[in-house]
């Protein structure tokens, strides 16, 4: 977008969020991008935004009214009822092409990982994905902080020269602020121009994925097994104990590529953001493409037959043990204790 045109103009600043409901009840990235952005727009003075598409969406206009949009650009039509990724772009882009916001904000979920790269490059301006942090400087320069070179440095990263600034979020980078049903935001109901529906995809059939969705990111206790647990049998035993401390279990990249645990189990660079109020580590080296995702971690509880592993040095209490016989114990203690 043209700078000139932009500084001509004084215009009221403006922090979007995309909605992105529609695994709501297991992943609140959206809620979680509004708090972050309030922060952000309370520094510049500027307005949040937040985007809502699809059919019947009262709901979410109020979810995120309360959770700090000042302003909604709500758009309801029978045809949006399902995502569609060309009608999507097609709708945003003109939006953004007239409203002109400074920044946009997306959850790295299948969805927004799909959707943002392609926004991007049709507003012809940078995007920093799967950023673990966000900042603004007075002028409202956003720094996108995001894992490269494999995970081995936090760059920051700002989108100097194009407009607007986009970046896409890891879940549970962010908390969300709690709702607040007395707030009151401008709602703008806009029209849906036919014309912008020209996507060459057909949706056939939508089936809800049956395997159970995952909700480690929410979860407060956690297990998690890497390498060190040897083989599938002893990684498995890591769901009976979550299942005795009511928690979720997590793994490793070499575990998830072996085929012991399912992929929104991976926790880290790659994966999810984690944080629990307890954390079991069972056989993890402590790579920093894991620990990355170890961020808000209360309690952590190392178990390695090599002391010096990176996990056992962050770790609150570590244990020097073959990880497969401690986590046999503890299930036969804990056991025993529940059956008292
Ligand atoms: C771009 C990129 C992204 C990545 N993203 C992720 C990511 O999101 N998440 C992730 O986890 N990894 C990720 N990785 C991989 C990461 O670099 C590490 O390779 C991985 O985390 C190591 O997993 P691990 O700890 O299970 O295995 P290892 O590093 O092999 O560690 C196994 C540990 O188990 C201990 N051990 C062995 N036997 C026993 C025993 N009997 N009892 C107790 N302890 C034992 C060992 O001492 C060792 O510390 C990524 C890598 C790249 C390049």
């Amino acid at each position: 977008m043209n700078q000139k045109k932009r500084i001509m103009n004084k215009r009221q600043k403006s922090i979007w969020v995309f909605g992105d409901y529609r695994n709501y009840y297991s992943n609140r990235v959206t809620l979680q991008l509004l708090s972050k952005a309030v922060d952000l727009a309370r520094f510049i003075s500027a307005e949040v935004c937040a985007i809502v598409f699809g059919h019947e969406i009262e709901e979410w206009i109020m979810e995120y009214t309360a959770h700090g949009a000042d302003r909604i650009f709500a758009i309801d039509h029978p045809s949006l009822a399902n995502y569609n990724t060309e009608n999507y772009l097609a709708i945003i882009e003109k939006l953004v092409r007239q409203r002109d916001p400074d920044v946009i904000l997306i959850g790295a979920t299948d969805f927004g990982r799909e959707f943002a790269p392609r926004l991007a490059k049709r507003l012809n301006t940078g995007i920093s994905a799967d950023c673990v942090g966000l900042d603004i400087t007075e002028d409202g320069l956003l720094i996108q902080i995001a894992p490269s070179f494999g995970g081995n440095m936090l760059a920051e990263i700002v989108t100097e020269n194009h407009r607007p600034q986009m970046a896409t979020v890891r879940p549970g980078t962010f908390k969300e602020i709690p709702h607040n049903y007395e707030r009151k935001a401008i709602v703008e109901r806009l029209p849906l121009k036919d014309k912008l529906l020209k996507s060459r995809i057909r949706l056939i059939e939508y089936e809800r994925a049956t395997a159970k969705e995952h909700t480690i990111e929410n979860a407060t206790v956690i297990v998690c097994g890497g390498r060190g647990l040897s083989n599938k049998k002893n990684f498995r035993k890591l769901d009976e104990l979550a299942k005795l401390l009511g928690g979720d279990v997590g793994a490793t990249r070499p575990v998830v590529n072996a085929g012991w645990a399912a992929h929104q189990a991976l926790v880290g660079q790659a994966g999810k953001q984690i944080k629990p109020k307890i954390l079991f580590s069972f056989g993890i080296s402590g790579a920093i493409q894991h620990t990355a995702g170890l961020g808000e971690a209360q309690f952590i509880i190392a178990v390695n037959k090599n002391q010096q592993a990176a996990m056992m040095k962050m770790a609150d209490v570590a244990i020097v043990a073959d990880a497969s016989d401690l986590l046999g114990a503890l299930i036969k203690e804990l056991k025993k204790r529940i059956r008292g």
